[in-house]
């Protein structure tokens, strides 16, 4: 980034956008998309809100008509994101979960999801070469993460997707919702479902500082596939050291937090990010202190 740069004034045609979650004082996504903001010397803004966990609804109604432009939506609100909108995208219908909301000047709130083109992008960035049509994938977990992530999977060729998930119901659900090319197991049974993947995908919240470890069977897995981290905090997770020390290629989860913000940036702003400008990965890792 050039240090001499400063951050253009607010001004009467500043476009605003923003995030919202609870918490959301630890999201990179101001970071980031204020940065490029910056790189690019657009006038516009992006903050973060915390509305109440109780009041989501009211909060993105009182933006219709064009308040601000749009907002990122992260937990616990991409589920109840999809509720609020008029119009829905293919994708985040097929995920069940929005992370993106634009508010048009019509009054119109449209839903998207963008994370499954993060998470393609990741691989794409740190697994070059990695076909998603070449093989079975596993994803572990079923929340709304998981969800997403088999949704872009499917639509983006995979032969099979394998939800592996400590609770089987729920990665029968999700099973059943997304459908043809879908299977769930317990998690008890991963390492049957780890036998020929092209890669295995952590969606589960395991492994993110605070919370509890997951001990996946990844020697199971082929030498050849790709092994993924969703959690990003820390970035070299105790699952991504595992496959690290097996000899797998790994790919984490920042790079698709990264990846998932620059469809979000064109929505809000109208043009891409100056993506070669500033290296917006380098700030998040600094901010994660890595
Ligand atoms: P949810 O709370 O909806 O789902 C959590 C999932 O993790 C469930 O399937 C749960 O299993 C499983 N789980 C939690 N703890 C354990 C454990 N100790 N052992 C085994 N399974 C466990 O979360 P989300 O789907 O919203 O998010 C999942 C993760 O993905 C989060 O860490 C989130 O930060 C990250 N994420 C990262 C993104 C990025 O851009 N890098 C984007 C979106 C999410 P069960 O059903 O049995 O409870």
């Amino acid at each position: 980034m050039n240090p001499a740069r400063t951050k253009p004034p607010i001004t009467g045609r500043t476009l605003v956008a923003g995030v919202a979650g609870h918490p959301v004082r630890h999201s990179l996504s101001p970071l980031i998309h204020n940065a490029w903001l910056e790189a690019a010397g657009l006038d516009g803004v992006y903050v973060a809100f915390a509305p109440d966990a109780d009041r989501f609804a009211v909060f993105v109604e009182a933006f219709r008509g064009g308040a601000i432009r749009g907002l990122n939506v992260t937990v616990p609100f991409k589920e109840a994101a999809l509720a609020c909108a008029d119009v829905v995208s293919p994708r985040a219908e097929m995920a069940a979960a929005a992370n993106l909301l634009t508010f048009e000047s019509d009054g119109t709130i449209a839903a998207d999801n963008t994370d499954g083109i993060g998470l393609l992008g990741a691989f794409e960035a740190q697994a070059p070469g990695f076909d998603p049509k070449a093989g079975p994938i596993a994803v572990l977990g079923a929340g709304g993460a998981a969800r997403g992530a088999v949704a872009a999977l499917i639509a983006a060729g995979a032969p099979q997707v394998r939800i592996v998930n400590r609770t089987l119901a729920k990665a029968e659900a999700v099973a059943g919702a997304i459908g043809r090319g879908v299977v769930a197991c317990p998690l008890h049974a991963a390492a049957s479902a780890f036998d020929g993947v092209s890669a295995v995908i952590n969606a589960t919240s395991a492994g993110l500082a605070g919370e509890g470890m997951l001990d996946a069977p990844l020697e199971a897995a082929p030498g050849t596939a790709v092994v993924m981290d969703m959690v990003y905090k820390p970035l070299e997770t105790p699952f991504l050291a595992k496959a690290r020390a097996l000899g797998r290629r790994t790919v984490d989860g920042l790079e698709m937090l990264v990846r998932q913000a620059v469809p979000s940036f064109e929505a809000f702003y109208g043009v891409a990010p100056p993506t070669a400008q500033v290296d917006v990965r380098a700030l998040a890792l600094k901010a994660l202190g890595q």
